[in-house]
């Protein structure tokens, strides 16, 4: 009860109030918690992010140091037991030896180097640890004979003396002796047979001249009278033949002689002519060879090579073992393999060196939107130092996913907002439409026991005068009589109107159709209102044709909704004032008018007039007694009877309300 007072006393501010407490408040907590969620959820999203990273991180660091470690077993095994056993290289190792210059395993010693795969290096590396030893000292009769030759410059003799020589030489003496004996007769102009012993020192292959194997010297020395006897269409078949046995490997050279060979033996090859196919794929070959090798001698991780090493114990000759493989070869065969379980965690993996080389993936490390997205550790063996970092492969993706999250979260804060605003909306309109349906009741009980007293109070009055015979002449008596009539008819029609309202609000006003004789009822009907209207000055002009179609109507009902009509088309028109009634047959029905010339509906009332408890708010109207509930009686009787009430109005002109039945033959 309260509550309804405050509303009805204040209902501006309190809904105000009732408003902040209930959608307001909690519409701005809403707001500001889903504000913070969306932050937090994107710490959440990053900081799993960061978690995920380091774990992975840590994994790949793990899982290289593992696969470094078996690199350095395999370096001691090899030491521990001074061979290689291919059987026992890892299978990555091996499946790398089929690719020329990716990868090569090296045990040097005093006694020798090993390479694997054998022909895997240009030039064998660490010379200083295999020094051939110098060739002692010529024999007294080898050194004549060389004095004839390069002293007295005796050609003739010095070859006699070297063909002796031979006849009791073995072994390498012999090849040092053709050699000797095929350049004096190139030097004495004997080209023949200079060719013919080398060619003939040439098929000496396990024989040295010197320090170098007798087949290089002698087939050097050929493919340079080649080279100088140069024919324009023949190819340097001697030179492509040694350039080809060169890069195969089958001499091991040490770098600097390597060098000089196989470049003298290139430039013969390719001479004078657009290098051949074999040439430009033994050259490929060699350069991946001298890459190999000379990352041996390098012993660093440069030039596009990891090169692992087994410690020495620092002495300069103590055996050196080392692994050297291509990071490109890594790159495509052996890091995809190792990094593959992150890589299916939508993962990728850098591996950075010391020295800022990028050994695999991208190197610099990303950050969306403030948040690092990277992680890396340290990975140590022996001299290798690197750094694996780990990142999401689509770091953009990741960005997005959390803007399209945050873009949905807004978006659903903003839709509940929105949702909430329209409730707000809603309920404000029903809740002043309350208000203003509590107001018009309270109005009406007001009114109505003002009606209610003012013909009770003249009944009254006249009945006293009556009944103490003040009443002088029989004339006024009569008056009074019918004055005592007319207040009870009011308020007989008063009580009807509220009863009948009452009634029909509940749905219980039953209406009885039977066909009535329209012109007869109207007839009837203004004959007994003129009687009332005259009364007060009122003159009601009517306007009803003899035959008009019968309605299929509750007569007592529908007489109820036009004295309303015509009441209104009275009070509203200052007294002395016409009111006119007519009807008109139209479409089988009937349209019956109630006009006034009187105050008019103003527009703002106009919407509204057919409300349950609406009364006119312009000043004039208030004036007037009512209870707001005069139309929408008439326009429940008339739709009951299926038919409708319309109106034109214009303030100070006057109101015109027509009502439109169906006539009873119509289904
Ligand atoms: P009331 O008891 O106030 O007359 P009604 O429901 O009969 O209630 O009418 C509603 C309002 O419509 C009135 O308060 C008045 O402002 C306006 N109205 C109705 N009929 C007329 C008319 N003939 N002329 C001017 N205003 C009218």
């Amino acid at each position: 009860m309260r509550v309804r007072q405050l509303i009805q006393a204040r209902p501006g501010r309190h809904l105000v109030l009732v408003f902040t407490l209930t959608i307001l408040l909690p519409g701005l907590v809403l707001a500001i918690v889903g504000v913070r969620a969306l932050i937090q959820e994107r710490a959440l999203a990053a900081q799993e992010m960061r978690e995920r990273l380091d774990r992975s991180a840590a994994l790949a660091a793990q899982q290289l140091g593992r696969e470094l470690q078996t690199w350095r077993t395999l370096l001691d095994a090899v030491g521990r037991t001074g061979t290689i056993d291919p059987g026992a290289l890892p299978d990555w190792l091996r499946e790398s030896a089929a690719e020329p210059g990716a990868a090569a395993l090296v045990a040097a010693g005093p006694d020798g180097v090993r390479v694997w795969p054998r022909d895997a290096l240009a030039y064998q590396p660490w010379p200083e640890l295999t020094a051939a030893p110098r060739p002692p000292a010529l024999p007294r009769p080898l050194a004549e004979a060389e004095r004839v030759e390069l002293g007295d410059k005796d050609y003739p003799r010095a070859i006699s003396l070297y063909q002796n020589l031979f006849a009791q030489a073995a072994g390498d003496q012999r090849a040092w002796l053709l050699h000797r004996l095929a350049r004096v007769y190139r030097k004495a102009g004997r080209a023949n047979e200079a060719r013919r012993t080398f060619e003939t020192l040439a098929a000496r292959t396990t024989d040295h001249v010197g320090a170098l194997p007798a087949d290089l010297v002698a087939r050097y020395e050929l493919s340079s009278d080649e080279a100088a006897a140069r024919h324009a269409n023949r190819a340097p078949a001697r030179a492509l033949a040694l350039y080809r046995d060169l890069v195969g490997g089958s001499w091991p050279l040490e770098k600097t002689r390597y060098l000089y060979y196989a470049d003298t033996a290139r430039a013969w090859a390719a001479a004078g002519r657009p290098p051949s196919e074999e040439v430009i794929r033994l050259s490929t070959l060699d350069e991946a060879k001298r890459g190999l090798a000379e990352a041996f001698v390098l012993d660093a991780g440069v030039g596009g090579f990891v090169i692992m090493s087994r410690p020495t114990n620092g002495a300069p000759r103590a055996p050196r073992i080392a692994l050297a493989v291509a990071t490109r070869w890594l790159q495509a065969h052996r890091w995809p393999d190792l990094f593959a379980a992150l890589a299916v965690d939508g993962l990728d993996v850098g591996l950075v060196a010391s020295n800022g080389d990028v050994l695999y993936g991208e190197p610099p490390a990303t950050t969306s939107a403030g948040v690092p997205l990277a992680a890396s550790r340290p990975v140590q063996e022996g001299r290798l130092s690197w750094r694996v970092e780990v990142r999401p492969a689509h770091a953009d993706a990741w960005s997005a996913n959390l803007a399209r999250r945050r873009t949905v979260f807004v978006t659903m804060l903003i839709a509940v907002l929105a949702l909430m605003s329209f409730g707000t909306y809603l309920t404000l309109r029903v809740v002043r439409r309350e208000v203003e349906i509590a107001r018009m009741k309270s109005d009406f009980v007001s009114t109505v026991s003002h009606e209610f007293r003012s013909p009770l109070t003249a009944i009254r009055q006249l009945g006293e005068m009556l009944m103490r015979g003040r009443v002088p002449n029989e004339a006024r008596r009569q008056e009074y009589y019918e004055r005592i009539t007319s207040e009870s008819d009011r308020l007989a029609r008063l009580v009807e109107n509220v009863l009948d309202f009452s009634r029909m609000d509940e749905g219980r006003r039953p209406y009885a159709l039977v066909p009535i004789d329209t012109s007869a009822w109207l007839n009837e009907l203004a004959a007994r209102f003129e009687a009332h209207a005259s009364q007060n000055g009122h003159q009601l002009i009517t306007d009803i044709p003899a035959r008009l179609p019968e309605l299929l109507a509750d007569r007592e009902a529908l007489s109820t909704a036009l004295d309303n009509l015509l009441d209104n088309a009275v009070k509203y028109s200052p007294a002395p004032a016409a009111v006119w009634l007519d009807a008109n047959a139209r479409d089988g029905g009937v349209t019956i008018r109630v006009r006034d010339r009187g105050i008019g509906i103003a527009p703002v009332d106009q919407p509204h007039i057919f409300d349950r408890f609406y009364r006119g708010t312009d000043g004039t109207a208030r004036e007037v007694k009512g209870t707001g509930l005069g139309l929408s009686l008439v326009q429940h009787i008339v739709q009951a009877h299926g038919g409708c009430v319309t109106f034109e109005s214009r303030s100070g002109e006057g109101t015109t309300f027509s009502v439109h039945l169906k006539g009873a033959s119509i289904p």
